[in-house]
C-alpha cells in the first residue's frame, strides 16, 4: 500500500457540511492553497480530538493526509481565534458573508495571499470594533478591486470629469462605476456616498474603525456595491439574505 502523504497548512475554515454521522466536510482557505476540501473525521462526536479545533472565525495549523477525494484532516491547532464574531450577531454575519465572497473569487488549489489577507483583515476589523455596514462595504470593493472590476470613482465614465462637491451623480455598475450630472445615467449617488466609497478604498483599514457614518450614504453604498456584486459572481451570494435580516 503506498505511504499516505501528509501536509501541514495555515487556514480558516469558510463553510462546513455534515457527512453521514459524525464527519464533516470543511471548505478550507489557506494562503499557499487557496481554497480546498477536506473531511474532519468523527469530529461530531463529544471524544473527537479535533472537536472544537474547527469552528469557525479562527486561523487554524492543519495536519492533513492526502485521501481519495478529499484530503483528511488528521491535526488541528489554534492559531488566532475571533471570539467576537461569535458573540455578536450582526458581526458574525457580515464575518460570514466576508468569508463566502473571498472563498467564491478563490481558486482550488491556488494560492491567492492577497484574498486570504483581505479576510483576515475584514475579521480583524469586526473584531476592533469597526462598523458592520462599513466592513461589508470594504470587503466588497475589496474583491471587486481584486478581481480587477474595481469601479471608476474619480472620473464621469463618459466624459473623464472629475465630479464637484454636491454634484448629483449617478452609478452605473455594468460599466463599472459613476457617471457626472450631465451623462446622468444609472443609479443616482450622491457626493457623500462617493466620498465613503473612495475612503473605503485609500484609507488604511484601521482608520475605518474610527468611521461613524450616517445611514444615508451608507445605504447608497450599499445598493451600489451590491449591484456590482451580483454581477461580478452572477447571483446573489447565499449569506447576503441573512446578514440583511440581521441588520434590518
Ligand atoms: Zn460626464
Amino acid at each position: 500500500m503506498p505511504e499516505r502523504r501528509t501536509s501541514r497548512t495555515l487556514a480558516v475554515v469558510t463553510s462546513r457540511f455534515r457527512l453521514g454521522e459524525a464527519d464533516r466536510v470543511l471548505t478550507l482557505l489557506s494562503p499557499d492553497r487557496g481554497k480546498f476540501k477536506a473531511i474532519a473525521k468523527g469530529v461530531r462526536k463529544p471524544t473527537s480530538r479535533l472537536g472544537g479545533g474547527v469552528e469557525p472565525f479562527a486561523e487554524l495549523e492543519v495536519a492533513l493526509a492526502t485521501g481519495r477525494t478529499f484530503d483528511i484532516v488528521t491535526q488541528v491547532q489554534s492559531r488566532r481565534v475571533w471570539l467576537g464574531l461569535r458573540e455578536r450577531l450582526k458581526s458574525s454575519a457580515v464575518a460570514w458573508y466576508a468569508a463566502e465572497l473571498v472563498e467564491r473569487a478563490t481558486s482550488e488549489e491556488q494560492p491567492e495571499p492577497q484574498l486570504y489577507e483581505l479576510l483576515i483583515h475584514a475579521w480583524d476589523l469586526l473584531e476592533a470594533g469597526a462598523s458592520d455596514e462599513l466592513v461589508a462595504r470594504w470587503v466588497e470593493l475589496g474583491l471587486l478591486d481584486a478581481a480587477g472590476h474595481g469601479p471608476e470613482l474619480d472620473q464621469c465614465l463618459d466624459c473623464g470629469r472629475a465630479p464637484i462637491e454636491g454634484e448629483g451623480l449617478r452609478w452605473d455598475e455594468a460599466a463599472g462605476g459613476i457617471r457626472c450630472a450631465v451623462h446622468a445615467e444609472g443609479l443616482p449617488l450622491s457626493s457623500d456616498a462617493l466620498r465613503l466609497l473612495r475612503a473605503l478604498r485609500r484609507f488604511p483599514p484601521e482608520q475605518l474603525t474610527q468611521l461613524r457614518l450616517p445611514a444615508g450614504p451608507l445605504a447608497e453604498a450599499d445598493r451600489a456595491l451590491r449591484g456590482s456584486i451580483l454581477l461580478l459572481y452572477g447571483h446573489e451570494p447565499k449569506s447576503r439574505s441573512f446578514l440583511d435580516e440581521v441588520m434590518a
